[in-house]
Parts: structure tokens; sequence; C-alpha cells
């Protein structure tokens, strides 16, 4: 009995996650990915719930590949920098790298907090600019952390983002000082925990 209730309460799990993906207007190779639907039983989902003329589109092709979206200056690279934090207060991102977790990112729980994190993204944010399927690649991009990462600035402790493979240089995005300098702390160690570094949680 209980393996039945068990199972009846992941498979509603799976299904409310895939709405929510579908929603967002994941595309169908995500919505796969993220909850181990078919894409027969996806599209079925999108023809069932989403009446034409809903506004929610289903989009077709790759899902976005390229990490320099996020590094852009100017309002998209703004935006990369605040969805990278609240991937991080939400929990869809640990606190401290994990390398195995690219791997396992993709699951039903995590789901579920990254969209959580996104539709608190679209509601700071004034004019959001990322779509979700770049919110999915950000987060699965700093899980792997092999070409783009989370560098906390010496100086005034804001996240920056930066890529993987160039030399360490450059500038934070919100004090203009090096990122790569010593930190200002004794024995180099930082004293400031991560919940203090971030921006906070939008209030439900
Ligand atoms: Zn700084």
């Amino acid at each position: 009995m209980r393996l039945t209730d068990d199972r009846y309460r992941r498979d509603r799990m799976r299904l409310e996650l895939a709405m929510r993906l579908i929603r967002h207007e994941a595309r169908t190779q995500t919505i796969r990915r993220w909850t181990g639907l078919s894409d027969d039983r996806i599209r079925k989902l999108f023809r069932s719930y989403i009446r034409p003329g809903s506004g929610v589109r289903r989009h077709r092709g790759k899902s976005p590949q390229q990490v320099g979206y996020f590094l852009r200056a100017g309002s998209t690279g703004a935006d990369a920098h605040a969805l990278a934090s609240v991937l991080l207060l939400f929990g869809v991102l640990p606190a401290k790298p994990d390398p195995s977790l690219a791997r396992r990112l993709p699951s039903i729980p995590r789901g579920r907090l990254l969209c959580d994190a996104y539709e608190a993204y679209r509601r700071v944010s004034p004019k959001p600019r990322i779509d979700f399927e770049h919110a999915v690649f950000l987060a699965l991009a700093l899980a792997a952390s092999d070409e783009i990462r989370i560098q906390w600035c010496p100086h005034c402790e804001a996240l920056n983002l930066v890529e993987c493979v160039v030399l360490q240089e450059g500038d934070c995005r919100a004090c203009g000082e090096p990122l790569y300098n010593k930190p200002a702390v004794p024995n180099g160690r930082r004293t400031t925990p991560v919940a203090a570094r971030i921006p906070s949680a939008p209030q439900h």
C-alpha cells in the first residue's frame, strides 16, 4: 500500500514539474531530462492542458549552449549575475562547488527548486531578460564549472561569473576592483558567510 502511495506521489510530482516546465516554455528535451517523462507523454500533456491562444509556446531546436551569453556587458550580464545569486539562494546550486553535481542536477526535487528560483528572479527583476532555457543552462554550466564559474570579489564580496579558461584577470562587476587580488583579511581566509554575500531572497 505504501509503495503504491509513494509511486503515486512521485508520479504526481513528476507531472506537476512537467507542467511548470511547459508553462516556462522549456524545450521537450529539457522537460524529458528533468522529469524522466517520454517525449510522447510531454506532447500529450501539452496538448491536453495548454489551450491554443494561452500564450504558452512550444520551442523547437537545441537548448542554449554558449556560456558567453552570461558574460555580456550590460543588462543581460547583470541579469545572469542576479539569477546566479538566486540559484544559490534557493539551493539549486550548493554554496561550495561540487564536481559531482552536474551529473545529478537534473532531477525532480532540483527541478522544483529551479522553477522556484526562476519564478523569484522574474518577480525581482524589473525587466527579466533571461528565458527559462538559459536559466537551466546557467544552472547546469555553474554546476559543472568547467566553462564558467562563480568568483567572489576579494574586495566587496560580490558574486562574479568568470570564464574558467582565461587567465586570472578581470575586474569585479560591482566595485571595479581586480577580482584576483589577495583578500584583505588575516591569513587570506574568507570570513563572511555566503548568505551575507548574496542578495536577500524575495519574501513570499
Ligand atoms: Zn567587488
